[in-house]
């Protein structure tokens, strides 16, 4: 029996039955001692010598017995659970313990009972009770032998416990590892497994299947914005939108932390696009969460067997660049187009090296000197990121800077490099070195509207003075949403914090708009001041600039001066200051202070070098 059972009951009535039928008793049972306020014992498997015997029965079932000190705890049954001991021979009849029940010993024909214990690792949880006709019918080598029964199956029972306990987490961890928690739909492994399942069965029957990947915009935003937890609502709300959307036969899954996928078995190019507009109709529109509503938008890429791919893996893959590429052109939705492959591809792969390069510091901070024309003082210097990748070198900076725009990365890139330059500000002051640092911002971190308090954290964190940070922001950012722009840089202003335009000349601003925004400086952007000793037409642009910018009280300041002649040249135009590879190249941000101190420009005004 102990070998055999497959499950607990099993193995009880087993025991039960060959107790009564092999050994010759009247009744044998197993009672469990329920850990209730009443210690009460209730029964568990039972086997009888009259079978098919309802009074018999009844009377097991409700044996007004228990484990507890009182009256009813006294039964050979309630003393062996309670001491771990057991009770034998008790002799119903007579016994003055059994009194409560010996109306029903008598009518049942029990004459004496024991009761032996059950115990797994230490702790009783019940008894093995048998009854036998006979007073005495209990001797000792017959006690003995029970008693090692009662110990036999108490292993077994511990034994199918455990393994039932296994089970159990075997099944907990397999849904862990094929859904995902905070949406309850199957997960990127699960989504694998059933792709691979559809795509043989789309071989074998020579049909087409889709594979939809969808993204949720904002995401990252809300989460930087109000938190993780109203984030993960949004998720939840999202995932049975998308999941009430789908159709009985097509699988939802999600597959990143913003991106869900929808397999449609038996589905070609047409209906695919049918279905991707299918969902714009049913996804977006606002989701409400905690009082607040979000405009929720997608963008969905489609990749189609046998067309795009034959592995679960390559149509993940090319479903994704082609999710990127609807992103990109601002579609909904975009069918993979293989000739963009190798580019996104390559983009693709950047992209998530760069949100582990931001998570490893894989990122350096550079700086870039600016120096006073008239003074020949060092004005600052200008922060700029460097990304070192460990197997591409050093990716350009405007590309990346680019691509974390577009694929919503430049948050924590812009909180990243805040970071970085107020920690190298403060080393600066600490070493009595007082230059100001300017910083980059894109049109994004204009949107993003925990900005001034992550700033204003900054501050307090490192007791920094306003004129410790500048900021930069080019021409077309602020041109992007200028009523907006203007709200900003005024609350950036009230902190005192001195503002630039950055690449002025390129981002047609208004005049309109210009006098109104409450900048200290224009950076002439470097395609006019590069060629301007040479053309005529570029030092006319530089000259107008700075009469211009000068007519409106703000300093000019000239960008990627290269050579003695520009230098010379945007000094007689009347530019402020100027910035260059002439004047320093950009360099690892703590060797600025060493750089300034062994500048080839102190005390040069027009002679340097
Ligand atoms: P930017 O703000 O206009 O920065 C000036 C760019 O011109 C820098 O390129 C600098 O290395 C380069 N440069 C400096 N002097 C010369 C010169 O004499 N000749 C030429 N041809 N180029 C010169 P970099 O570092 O590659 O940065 C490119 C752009 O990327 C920056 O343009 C800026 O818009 C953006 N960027 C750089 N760092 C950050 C950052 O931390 N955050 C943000 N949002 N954008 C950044
Ligand atoms: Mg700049
Ligand atoms: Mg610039």
């Amino acid at each position: 029996m102990l070998l055999r059972a497959a499950d607990e009951a099993e193995l009880l009535q087993g025991m039960c039955s060959v107790i009564v039928e092999q050994g010759g008793y009247r009744m044998s049972c197993v009672a469990y001692a329920q850990q209730d306020e009443q210690k009460s014992i209730s029964l568990a498997a039972f086997s009888l010598a009259t079978p098919h015997d309802p009074a018999a029965e009844k009377a097991l079932r409700n044996p007004h017995a228990g484990w507890g000190h009182d009256e009813l705890g006294r039964s050979a049954t309630g003393v062996a659970i309670r001491t771990g001991e057991p009770c034998v021979g008790r002799n119903l009849l007579t016994d003055p313990n059994h009194a409560p029940w010996r109306n029903w010993a008598v009518r049942f024909g029990y004459a004496s009972v024991s009761a032996f214990p059950l115990s797994i690792d230490r702790q009783v949880i019940g008894a093995l009770v048998i009854s036998a006709s006979e007073p005495d019918a209990f001797d000792e080598a017959e006690v003995r032998l029970l008693g090692e029964l009662a110990d036999d199956l108490a292993y077994g029972i511990g034994n199918l416990r455990m393994r039932l306990k296994h089970r159990q987490a075997e099944a907990t961890i397999h849904l862990m590892a094929y859904s995902d928690a905070l949406t309850g739909l199957p997960n990127r492994a699960a989504l694998h497994d059933q792709l691979k399942a559809a795509l043989a069965v789309a071989v074998e029957r020579n049909r087409p299947l889709a594979l939809l990947l969808i993204s949720l915009d904002h995401l990252k935003e809300i989460n930087d914005t109000l938190g993780y937890a109203q984030g993960d609502r949004l998720l939840q709300a999202f995932a049975s939108r998308l999941a009430g959307a789908a159709r009985p036969a097509e699988t939802v899954a999600r597959v990143g932390e913003a991106e869900f996928a929808l397999l449609l078995p038996q589905t070609d190019a047409d209906h695919a696009m049918q279905t991707a507009q299918r969902l714009v109709g049913l996804l977006h529109g606002p989701i409400e969460v905690d009082g607040l509503e979000f405009d929720v938008h997608t963008h969905t890429g489609i990749a189609l067997f046998p067309g795009h791919g034959a592995e679960p893996d390559l149509l993940l893959r090319r479903a994704r660049v082609a999710m990127f590429d609807a992103t990109r052109a601002g579609r909904d939705h975009a069918i993979f187009t293989p000739n963009l492959d190798h580019e996104s591809a390559r983009r693709l792969a950047l992209m998530g090296d760069l949100r582990r390069a931001i998570d490893q510091n894989e990122l350096v901070l550079y700086c870039q000197p600016k120096l006073h024309l008239a003074s020949a003082e060092i004005r600052g210097a200008e922060a700029l990121l460097r990304w070192h990748h460990p197997t591409q070198g050093v990716v350009p900076t405007g590309e990346f800077v680019k691509l974390a725009e577009q694929v919503g990365l430049i948050t924590p890139l812009t909180t990243w490099v805040l970071e970085a330059a107020f920690q190298q500000r403060y080393a600066w002051h600490a070493a009595g070195f007082e230059q100001p640092l300017s910083v980059n911002l894109s049109a994004h971190d204009l949107r993003d509207p925990t900005l001034l308090d992550k700033l204003k954290g900054l501050f307090a964190t490192w007791g920094a003075q306003p004129d410790w940070i500048q900021f930069e922001l080019t021409e077309s950012a602020l041109m992007d949403d200028p009523a907006a722009a203007i709200h900003i840089l005024g609350c950036l202003k009230q902190l005192g914090i001195v503002l630039f335009i950055d690449d002025f000349g390129i981002g047609y601003s208004s005049l309109g708009y210009l006098h109104r925004l409450p900048v200290d400086a224009l950076k002439i952007d470097q395609s006019f001041v590069i060629p301007v000793a040479q053309s005529m037409e570029s030092a006319a642009i530089v000259g107008s600039a700075v009469e211009l910018g000068h007519k409106l009280g703000l300093e000019v300041v000239a960008e990627g001066v290269e050579t003695h002649a520009a230098w010379q040249r945007v000094t007689e135009l009347g530019c402020d200051v100027a910035q260059g590879f002439y004047v320093g190249t950009p360099m690892p941000a703590e060797q600025f202070k060493a750089w300034v101190a062994a500048s080839p420009w102190l005390g040069a005004v027009l002679a340097p070098h």
